[in-house]
């Protein structure tokens, strides 16, 4: 494709840009990003080095099912890329028994099945001793399916970077800067054997 051709134009390429770019050319779509700063720049709400990630959605238990195709997604975005993404360590929520954390957790792992541990303040000192002092009416809720996912590398991966993919996109797409502006990123299907894109 000419570099300023495309079907689809994603505006701003933070988490969810990067990734609606991602799929959007997984599908064979031709797709255009644009950016105000760059991919992976510190002044949005994708910035940092990790983000918890939880299938128990404390919102709602109807966006378990969402989390767990996200789930999914993140393996296969690890698998195309070579890139380590998320870190199942598991995950600690702690707050008021009815209240909208742990209630809500817990609404949604029983909703689900998911598997989760509840903690009394004192089962939770002994098992995590830097948690002291939490109130009594407190119960921490153990997930081991959460873990962490690294935000920022996932939509701006650190070189080194497979051959034909520029700094600064999701690693699963194939991408460089293109046309006359700077913030402009054009997207191709990654290429199994070589990574490599056709503008
Ligand atoms: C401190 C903090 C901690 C968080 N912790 C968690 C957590 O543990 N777990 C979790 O699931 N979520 C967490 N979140 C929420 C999560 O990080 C955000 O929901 C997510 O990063 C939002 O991504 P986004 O792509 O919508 O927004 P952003 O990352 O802000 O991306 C929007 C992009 O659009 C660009 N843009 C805006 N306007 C334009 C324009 N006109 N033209 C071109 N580009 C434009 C911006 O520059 C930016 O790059 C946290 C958020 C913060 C801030």
């Amino acid at each position: 494709m000419s570099r300023w051709d495309a079907d689809v134009a994603v505006v701003g390429l933070g988490a969810w840009g990067a990734m609606a770019l991602w799929q959007l050319a997984s599908r064979g779509v031709e797709v255009i990003g644009f950016e105000r700063h760059h991919p992976g720049h510190a002044l949005g709400s994708s910035y940092g080095g990790s983000r918890m990630f939880r299938v128990t959605c404390l919102e709602h238990p109807g966006l378990v099912p969402l989390a767990r195709r996200s789930q999914d997604l993140w393996r296969q975005l690890e698998d195309e890329s070579g890139r380590r993404l998320f870190f199942p360590t598991g995950g600690l929520l702690i707050g008021p028994e009815e209240g909208v954390i742990v209630g809500g957790t817990l609404r949604a792992a029983r909703a689900h099945g998911i598997e989760v541990h509840t903690l009394t303040p004192v089962e939770l000192r002994e098992r995590f001793p830097r948690h002291t002092g939490v109130p009594g009416h407190h119960r921490a809720v153990w997930e081991p399916s959460a873990g962490v996912i690294r935000s920022e590398e996932s939509i701006a991966p650190r070189p080194p970077l497979p051959p034909g993919r520029a700094p600064g996109c999701s690693p699963a797409a194939a991408c460089g800067p293109c046309g006359p502006s700077p913030g402009a990123w054009n997207c191709g299907p990654p290429s199994a054997s070589t990574g490599s894109v056709e503008w």
